[in-house]
């Protein structure tokens, strides 16, 4: 649910979110909030009662896109995720969690945010993407479905891929080189090239362990529970 549709249809136009929709592995709708809207001159803000700076998004049209969506998709028990800074930071643990729920609505905000009565009548997670703050929810809602979506399998070519990535069991992925062996006078570590599995896989935790502990010290203590 956004203003700004357009926003999405680029970044799923593209590569591997392409591919997943093409396979049916996801499937993404998007709905104009602004269609939704009851205003004759289709208004989806108003000024906070209380005054105070910037304008909220109002209600009505919000909760009449999310009748809509749930009524049209048949959908009974969809998770309803509004994207704000006061939410619980986002992490894999969450992407993952989320990646095994059916039916995902993303709720983007603009301006000062929206009515707290949507929150509390239909917001069943509110997620931050970082201590910062952007203009919209969109570009949130995209890191959530890029990152949620890579984990649905099927969507990457070898499960794999994640399986081994930076977070999981807490770690930071070790680094990778490939072709050539030698670039600007620096060498590939030369057990990369030994065909040795077992040094190899220890090689590359003990480089995971170190460059957590450098730059995760929190991830770190968790990974070493
Ligand atoms: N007044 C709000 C506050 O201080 O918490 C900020 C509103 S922000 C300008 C407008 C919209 O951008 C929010 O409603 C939310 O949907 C989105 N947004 C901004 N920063 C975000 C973040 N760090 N994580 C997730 N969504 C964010």
């Amino acid at each position: 649910m956004t203003l700004f549709p357009d926003i999405f249809h680029s970044y799923m136009n593209e590569s591997i979110m392409k591919k997943a929709v093409d396979k049916n592995l996801i499937e993404i709708n998007i709905y104009n909030i602004r269609d939704f809207s009851n205003n004759k001159h289709k208004k989806v803000d108003d000024y906070p009662f209380g005054g105070g700076a910037g304008m909220v998004m109002t209600p009505q049209p919000i909760y009449d896109t999310y009748k809509y969506i749930i009524e049209k998709n048949n959908i009974k028990d969809p998770r309803v995720i509004y994207l704000t800074p006061k939410g619980k930071v986002y992490n894999q643990y969450i992407a993952t969690s989320f990646s095994k729920t059916d039916d995902i609505i993303l709720l983007c905000g603009h301006y000062e945010g929206i009515d707290q009565r949507i929150i509390d009548l239909i917001v069943t997670d509110e997620i931050s993407i970082g201590d910062f703050v952007l203009t919209g929810g969109e570009l949130p809602s995209l890191i959530l479905i890029d990152s949620i979506s890579r984990l649905i399998p099927g969507v990457l070519n070898q499960s794999a891929s994640f399986e081994e990535e930076s977070f999981k069991d807490n770690l930071l992925e070790y680094p990778h080189y490939t072709r050539p062996r030698e670039f600007m006078n620096i060498k590939v570590p030369d057990v990369l090239l030994s065909g040795n599995h077992k040094n190899i896989e220890s090689w590359r935790r003990e480089e995971s362990l170190k460059i957590t502990k450098e730059r995760r010290p929190d991830l770190y203590k968790k990974a070493c529970k």
